[in-house]
């Protein structure tokens, strides 16, 4: 199976690696052809502001949205999950696809990051997640389900074939949430 990861700005080499001891082929995107060629993809963290600026000059915004009308899984992680909400406060939408509301950077500064075990619904053990300037959920709207919670606010949620992580699963090397996502393929 080919496992894109949109390698336009941020921590995609983790994503890769994860992709890879999962037994998927991973695929950097940074093109529409690129994108044509994979069967899942995955958005890392970052900077949101900028993967929207880099995604829109790439072409890569209608591509992406196409592909996920049509099925194909997705997983956003942290600056990933803003580039794939509905709505973001302060910013313009860019995929405009998971009904939520996020706020970024809602838990703090980059000394404020935090590691926590998180209960993940459909995954047998607790996923380990990293916390950097992450964004918090504020709403989520009806046909989308929280996977898991953190403190009172959503940090996994699942809308058909999308999923977005408000944490950095890659940087420790936790695969789980990479596996649910490729189980959809
Ligand atoms: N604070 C970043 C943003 O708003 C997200 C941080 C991250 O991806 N670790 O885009």
């Amino acid at each position: 199976m080919k496992a894109g990861v949109l390698a336009l700005q941020g921590d995609f080499r983790e994503h890769a690696a994860v992709l890879a001891a999962l037994g998927a082929t991973p695929i950097e995107v940074r093109t529409p052809e690129e994108l044509a060629r994979v069967d899942c993809l995955v958005i890392p963290g970052g900077e949101s502001t900028t993967i929207s600026k880099l995604a829109r000059s790439a072409g890569l915004v209608d591509p992406i949205r196409e592909r996920a009308a049509a099925g194909m899984p997705m997983l956003g992680t942290c600056a990933g999950m803003i580039v794939m909400a509905k709505r973001v406060i302060g910013l313009e939408p860019l995929l405009d696809l998971v009904d939520i509301t996020v706020r970024r950077n809602a838990y703090g500064r980059q000394v404020d990051s935090f590691e926590a075990d998180i209960a993940v619904e459909g995954v047998d053990h607790p996923v380990r997640a990293v916390f950097i300037r992450a964004p918090i959920v504020e709403e989520v709207g009806p046909g989308v389900r929280v996977l898991a919670e953190h403190e009172g606010h959503p940090v996994v949620v699942e809308q058909g074939n999308l999923v977005v992580a408000s944490f950095h699963p890659e940087l420790v090397g936790e695969t789980r949430l990479h596996a649910y996502v490729l189980e959809k393929v």
